[in-house]
């Protein structure tokens, strides 16, 4: 939603003309930025990126755009010469169009002259040209124009392949990137640039770049829509992400106010650092005494460290696909067993949980991207892609067991929808340790492998899996996501994601229970788990291991800390007795006044 108003502004010429824009979207990770605007966009399908680039990029932007020549001529004489003969004038038709004496020298004029990214001025270039055959009204010259489309595409293809995350390097410090929606792998490229913020149209507070921007403490804004309309390059904006607002060429009065705003965040985030290790002092209890579990989510293995410094006994969830999405070709099994030792190292004898390559839906590789699937998130991702490319899955398996001879690592098995996938899971990792025991690689053979219940399938069947893992772990956000069919990255429709639904309190509470049953370990690694609004009715339903984002260890433990079993389960009763899950939120708000 847009608001408009004219500010009170005296400040300089150019706000006097200018309206100050503030459009509603909600908070995906809590802080204020304040700086200008760096727009992302992306044209037509397949998405072109289109973003501005300084002179001095130029160089390094027609290099791309010849070496993604280069791989396409290659590539069309290779199909030339492998084709029936009739095929062979087209392609030489292509191999025209790629060395045209006009055209080419054209892009490289725009590329100057525009400074925006290559793949943007080459998608101008071909549409411009596409164009002006096709008004000819000429059926020959209009043949010609798909032609064009077609050579000129698969070099689009093929810078998209050399890099897809070309945008990162442009981002000047300070900006606050704003899109449509950003992929995970640009979120960990863009990270690095030094951006102040994130703003997007789409997403949710659940999305994989909303998970990343709370895990570095970068503020961000998510289904912002109207905003790359209000926006443009270099605009400064405030992003106030504790309210999910996004203010367009402010008021100098406003900007005053949020200065000192991200000033006191400041000083409360220091606090909240130094509360924090006063708390790891500690062991973590409930205030009757029962003894809890805090662990950390982390996506890199740099974050272990920092996890135990703010508390973290542990990791709870290396989201281990993020080293496959941070470079442009896939890690091998001596890079990753470097990465997984790093973290189990910091980790200091405490467990570490490392999920396996769960790629796919949002955090495509570049084969599952080609596929162009209509429905990705039910598609061929996670387990299931790893159980087709067995290769790449065993070799991640062998590095993951030669790393657990260096301290408690754990492997956990993403989207595991039946006992069957989970058996042939299984089978890899023991084919995976047959093979390290004869290369004479050192593992640990009591290695624990566990579970996350995270399809419905998984959490209905949970009293089966049990049987068969050494632990669980609850996904509460793509458990949402597939129980109440709400894409999670979907801001229309982000209502109706909601943690307190009666249903998932009964999946969760199922798969405590069987957990329970079974004498094995139940922890929670969603974001359910960071919300100390949940921490007491989690501990009520039988959680006592919880994994989040370091940052928000302190409030959940303060919660639990103040809280008795008894009267956890009292309000875990009563809110499964509720049948909506505004009641349910309405209750725990209530109760939880009292842990305030
Ligand atoms: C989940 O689904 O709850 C989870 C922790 O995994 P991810 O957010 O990476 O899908
Ligand atoms: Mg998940």
């Amino acid at each position: 939603m847009i608001r408009r108003f004219n500010p009170v502004c005296k400040a300089s010429h150019f706000r006097y003309n200018r309206r100050v824009i503030t459009i509603e979207g909600l908070s995906a990770s809590r802080g204020i930025a304040i700086g200008p605007v760096f727009c992302l966009v992306e044209e037509g399908a397949p998405a072109i990126p289109r973003h501005s680039i300084p002179p001095e990029a130029v160089d390094g932007e027609w290099k791309r755009f010849e070496e993604a020549l280069s791989r396409s001529r290659d590539e069309i004489v290779a199909l030339k010469d492998g084709g029936p003969g009739e095929q062979a004038a087209i392609f030489d038709a292509h191999l025209m169009m790629l060395s045209d004496p006009e055209f080419i020298p054209a892009v490289r004029a725009a590329l100057s002259r525009d400074l925006v990214n290559v793949e943007a001025v080459l998608a101008d270039k071909v549409g411009e040209a596409a164009a002006t055959l096709r008004a000819t009204g000429d059926a020959y010259l209009a043949e010609r124009a798909v032609d064009i489309e077609d050579a000129f595409g698969r070099v689009s293809a093929h810078l998209a392949r050399l890099d897809s995350r070309a945008a990162a390097r442009f981002v000047p410090p300070g900006s606050i990137v704003v899109a449509r929606n950003i992929k995970p792998s640009e979120a960990l490229s863009l990270k690095d640039s030094g951006l102040a913020g994130i703003a997007l149209e789409e997403g949710g507070a659940t999305s994989h770049v909303a998970i990343l921007a709370r895990s570095w403490g970068i503020p961000a804004v998510m289904g912002a829509r109207g905003l790359l309309g209000a926006a443009g390059d270099g605009e400064t904006v405030i992003l106030d992400a504790h309210d999910g607002l996004v203010i367009v060429s402010p008021a100098s009065d406003q900007l005053n106010h949020y200065r000192s705003r991200a000033q006191a965040d400041r000083v409360l985030r220091e606090e909240e650092v130094s509360r924090a290790a006063l708390l790891a002092e500690e062991p973590a209890t409930t205030a009757c005494g029962t003894p809890l579990s805090f662990r950390a989510n982390i996506a890199l293995a740099s974050e272990a460290g920092s996890a135990r410094a703010a508390g973290a006994r542990g990791v709870g969830l290396f989201r281990s696909e993020f080293l496959f999405l941070s470079s442009a070709r896939l890690p091998d099994e001596d890079e990753q067993y470097a990465a997984y030792r790093e973290a189990v190292e910091a980790a200091d004898g405490d467990p570490v949980v490392i999920r396996t390559l769960d790629a796919g839906a949002d955090k495509m590789l570049a084969e599952q991207g080609e596929l162009r699937e209509r429905n990705p998130l039910l598609g061929w991702r996670a387990l299931r892609y790893c159980l087709d490319r067995r290769d790449l899955f065993k070799t991640q398996l062998r590095a993951l067991a030669r790393a657990s001879a260096h301290g408690d690592l754990r492997v956990m098995f993403p989207m595991v929808s039946s006992v069957e996938e989970l058996d042939a899971a299984l089978d890899v990792l023991d084919e995976a340790r047959e093979e390290c025991a004869r290369d004479g690689s050192r593992f640990n053979p009591e290695m624990k492998v566990g579970v996350m219940v995270e399809i419905p399938s998984a959490a209905v069947c949970a009293d089966l899996l049990a049987k068969r893992a050494d632990f669980l772990s609850i996904g509460t956000n793509d458990l949402i996501q597939y129980t109440m069919a709400v894409d999670r990255e979907n801001a229309k429709v982000a209502h109706l994601f909601d943690q307190y639904s009666p249903a998932i309190l009964r999946l969760v509470k199922r798969t405590i229970d069987a957990g329970r049953d079974a004498g094995i370990e139940v922890s929670l690694c969603g974001e359910m788990a960071g919300d100390p609004e949940a921490t007491v009715l989690l501990l009520g339903l039988g959680l006592r291991s919880f994994s989040m984002d370091a940052g928000r260890l302190p409030s959940v433990r303060e919660v639990a800390g103040r809280a008795t079993i008894a009267d956890a389960e009292a309000l875990a009763s009563a809110a499964l007795s509720l049948s909506a899950a505004r009641e349910v939120r309405k209750l725990v708000q209530e109760r939880m006044r009292a842990y305030a």
